[in-house]
């Protein structure tokens, strides 16, 4: 049986290229950047320093302004509380949407039990933030403001120059989490405005355990890791050389090769979408119509559990995700969360079928041909799901008296 994989959101496959940049800086290459009066911390120092350069040059950004860390959770709690941090002062208010990734809502906790307060902005039914909310939402004391390019689970994008233009005029520093969308999307920190910017290299066919926050020169920073002074003091620790290595080779892979994947991604998108829009009933797509990621279809199906379709498609071979229905991890959250997406919620999803939700994310690997079979495979499993449903065969009974 064919396996396919539509769960590129959550992760994707190391380019081959990439892996061989990467691979001399295991058995080679395998000094220490900041040990560098000898050759091999000078060859190491070397390809740190261009995959800086390569990262900086995907974003428009400056090599100096590029922080490694180990990826984009790590670089989402830096930019929040270390910026938090470095604001210095007691209390002060941070500006946030209802859609932003656990790194950025639960690095916010620590911060609420310091006296920070937290401002959600809402997302319409299409996951849109309105710029005017984030911008009715800014006070006095407002330290930040976080608003992700793209959703993974919904793939909306949302107008991140809008908002890092409100920032600005504001003189609050503009957080975006470009996670799910850089590699992918054009993404320049000018037009954006954006003085924080996190990104990882696993989303763009780098390896994982690398990714990177875009510090713009002159933003302060609290460091969230005490040790040495690497990263110019914004992180400690050793160079993980390999992955960034990788990273920078995926970067400059994705510059050169984005335009080529979008239009490709668009168009499967577009067969895969048009396709189970007409084979299945009862099927409601999320995120926004047009200004979304390529190659992203999200939707959920009435009376067809979420996790019981993932379960079923992938005993058909295809592999995809849920929208984040059983998030039992969270701290700090209402009970309600344990069984409700939050950004199906946000979105205006009704609880009872929230779990419902399927993210497909195609990658630059996936052909026609697997769009097809996913598209001829669907409707079955819907069926069966539907015909193991008791909530679903109480609605044929009604629909059958009339009553529905
Ligand atoms: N931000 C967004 C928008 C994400 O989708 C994710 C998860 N892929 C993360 C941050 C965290 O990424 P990671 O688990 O790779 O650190």
């Amino acid at each position: 049986m064919a396996r396919i994989f539509f769960d590129h959101i959550s992760t994707s496959p190391l380019d081959p290229r990439v892996f061989e940049a990467m691979r001399p800086y295991f058995l080679e290459v395998y000094g220490n950047p900041s040990s560098h009066i000898h050759d091999q911390g000078q060859a190491a120092l070397k390809a740190v320093d261009a995959a800086r350069a390569e990262v900086a040059s995907l974003l428009n950004a400056g090599p100096g302004e590029i922080v490694f860390t180990s990826g984009a959770t790590e670089s989402n709690n830096l930019a929040v509380k270390g910026a938090a941090e470095a604001a210095g002062r007691k209390g002060g208010h941070i500006v946030v949407s209802d859609v932003e990734h656990f790194s950025v809502l639960n690095a916010l906790i620590p911060l609420r039990n310091r006296g920070v307060e937290v401002t959600t902005v809402p997302v319409d039914s299409d996951g849109k933030v309105d710029p005017g909310d984030v911008a009715g939402a800014i006070r006095s004391d407002t330290m930040l403001v976080s608003v992700m390019q793209a959703n993974s689970e919904i793939g909306t994008i949302q107008p991140v120059a809008e908002i890092g233009r409100i920032a600005r005029e504001r003189g609050v520093l503009f957080h975006t989490d470009a996670t799910a969308s850089a590699g992918h999307i054009p993404l320049d920190v000018r037009t954006i405005g954006a003085d924080l910017v996190t990104l990882s290299a696993h989303n763009f066919y780098g390896p994982k355990g690398a990714g990177a926050l875009f510090v713009r020169e002159g933003v302060a920073l609290v460091s969230q890791i005490d040790g040495g002074f690497q990263e110019r003091g914004f992180r400690a620790g050793t160079e993980n050389v390999p992955g960034i290595v990788g990273m920078g080779a995926a970067a400059g892979i994705a510059k050169r090769e984005m335009g080529e994947w979008d239009f490709r991604l668009r168009r499967l998108g577009k067969r895969l979408w048009e396709g189970i829009a007409a084979s299945v009933d009862h099927l409601h797509f999320t995120g926004h119509p047009s200004d979304r990621l390529p190659g992203h279809v999200s939707f959920w199906v009435e009376y067809a559990e979420g996790e019981s379709l993932l379960l079923f498609l992938n005993v058909n071979g295809i592999m995809a995700a849920s929208g984040s229905a059983c998030s039992s991890n969270l701290r700090g959250h209402d009970e309600e969360d344990l069984v409700a997406s939050p950004v199906l919620r946000a979105i205006g999803v009704p609880s009872d079928i929230c779990t419902g939700s399927i993210t497909f994310s195609l990658g630059k690997g996936n052909t026609e041909a697997e769009v097809d079979e996913v598209v001829s495979v669907l409707p079955g499993i819907v069926k069966r799901l539907w015909e193991m449903s008791p909530t679903y065969l109480d609605y044929q009974k009604q629909k059958a008296q009339g009553g529905a």
